[in-house]
């Protein structure tokens, strides 16, 4: 297996302290690694500095035309990285190659064209006997920090628009989850010149923050929890870097009396259980109206207690393991302390996988009132809950009242009430009949403690530029 680091081109071994990476199926150790020592956190940084210069001025179709070349060897070795993800995260080996392999590589090739059309108010005379015209450049070295819940696919969502634009990148993937982004280091090191892509593996506090502290770095784009989201800008204020923040989310599933109920059902079973729930979209906080919420919850409950947990090659396999040991026991925790409270309902799942592996039932919690724990807090686990709602009205207000903002669904047949909703509803996302649908050309991100900054679609191509005035007296 590839554990070096990609530093100026060249894959060395970690110098730092020596790290365990897990196979969470088994609970066992994958593969022992070493991290990035601090030395080695500066030389990436000024490697990639150093690569800037030329890197920045490379044409876009140039620039373009590496990421085309990325996309394509990707898919070339689509089964090897599918191995690597699914063995280190405890996926289903058949999702990770057909869903996330594809969004991989078709990242690449969005960004690879969107940077070739990037745009911007008309040069002009805005001032008599002066032309004035806007320029997109890039930032600069970009510090980008990834969580472990879709690894190879969150490295592309962080590499493809920052290399696009012209920045140079130093990457660190999660400890938990470096193997995919390691690997991917190998194609880079082949495709990109010296220190246009680098990548670092190792903690957050060992290796992450003095890369987003680095005084080079101008830009840190995190996808992560809130916690180490506000970390960072409180560590970073002083050399005001620019930030790019995708945290946690709570979605908020509005499902009215007038939805197709077995639709509403088949989508909950299938976008809040995904990735074993840990998924900062999963449709998790479920709303339904009085009228249809017993038969709902029913439903859901057969639905949900059919989904198949197991090991990663299973072909029958729809479920995996939680992450780590640490993230077991604390979605067991907000289990078990949402089970001692008198009105929850357990519908299905509520305890622990027998056997090996960190594996939890999928989880249906009915009756959840609105100031649950459950209900508030992010889980990140496969849990959901269902809260009854009266009218409108009250699945407004009870959506809204969150300080997340990330992905939130509506689910009805009254096409005014879709929108009327989609118009109020404070999230990054609202969909309409369905949930967890991401494409390339449309952006996602979040609103409130959620964080700022899109990735994906143009949108998140100039969140990694900035917008320059540039006049010319006659
Ligand atoms: P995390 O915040 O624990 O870790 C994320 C990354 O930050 C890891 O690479 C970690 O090593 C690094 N890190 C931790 N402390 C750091 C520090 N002080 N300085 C620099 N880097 C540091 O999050 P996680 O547990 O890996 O991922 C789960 C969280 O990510 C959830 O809250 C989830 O909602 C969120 N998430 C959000 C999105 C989104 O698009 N909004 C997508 C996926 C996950």
């Amino acid at each position: 297996m590839q554990t070096k680091l990609l530093i100026n081109g060249v894959l060395v071994a970690g110098e730092g302290e020596s790290l365990a990476v897990y196979n969470p199926s088994l609970g066992s150790v994958l593969v022992q690694t070493a991290e990035a020592s601090r030395s080695q956190v500066h030389a990436s940084v000024q490697s990639a500095s150093a690569a800037y210069e030329a890197w920045s001025q490379t044409p876009p179709k140039d620039r373009a035309a590496l990421l085309l070349k990325l996309a394509d060897r990707i898919d070339a070795q689509a089964q090897v990285f599918a191995r690597l993800e699914a063995d280190n995260c405890g996926k289903p080996f058949t999702a990770v190659l057909q869903d996330e392999l594809p969004a991989v590589s078709d990242v690449f090739r969005f960004f690879a064209g969107a940077v070739r059309c990037l745009q911007g108010s008309a040069a002009g005379e805005y001032l008599p006997g002066h032309t004035s015209m806007i320029r997109r450049d890039p930032v600069g070295v970009v510090a980008s920090i990834a969580p472990w819940n879709y690894p190879l696919l969150m490295a592309a969502w962080k590499l493809g628009p920052a290399l696009a634009a012209g920045n140079t990148v130093v990457l660190k993937p999660s400890e938990h989850t470096p193997m995919t982004t390691l690997k991917l280091g190998e194609l880079l090191a082949d495709i990109f010149p010296a220190g246009v892509v680098n990548i670092v593996h190792g903690r957050g506090a060992s290796v992450g923050e003095p890369l987003t502290n680095h005084p080079q770095v101008r830009m840190v784009s995190l996808t992560g929890s809130v916690r180490t989201g506000s970390r960072i800008i409180e560590g970073t204020a002083d050399s005001v870097k620019r930030m790019h923040m995708e945290l946690g989310g709570k979605a908020p599933v509005l499902i009215f009396d007038d939805a197709d109920i077995d639709a509403a059902v088949e989508g909950i079973s299938a976008f809040g259980f995904y990735n074993a729930g840990q998924d900062c979209t999963a449709a998790c906080r479920i709303y339904v109206q009085k009228a249809v919420y017993a038969q709902f919850v029913r439903k859901l409950g057969e639905a949900v207690s059919s989904i198949k947990c197991g090991l990663q090659d299973d072909p029958a396999t729809q479920m995996g393991p939680l992450i780590t040991q640490e993230h077991f026991e604390r979605v067991e925790g907000f289990v078990q302390r949402a089970k001692a409270l008198p009105h929850i309902e357990v519908v299905t799942g509520g305890k622990p996988v027998a056997g090996p592996g960190f594996f939890f039932e999928p989880t249906v919690l009915a009756g959840a009132k609105q100031e649950d724990e459950v209900v508030c807090r992010e889980i990140f686990g496969p849990v959901v809950t269902v809260s009854e709602f009266e009218d409108e009205a009250q699945a407004l207000a009870w959506a809204n009242d969150s300080d997340y903002g990330l992905a939130s669904s509506v689910w009805t047949c009254d096409a005014g009430r879709a929108h009327r909703l989609a118009a109020r509803l404070q999230y990054g996302c609202t969909w309409v009949n369905t949930h967890f649908m991401l494409v390339s050309e449309m952006p996602h991100g979040g609103v409130k403690l959620s964080g700022y900054g899109k990735d994906l679609s143009m949108y998140g191509l100039e969140d990694y530029t900035v917008v320059r005035h540039v006049m010319f007296k006659h």
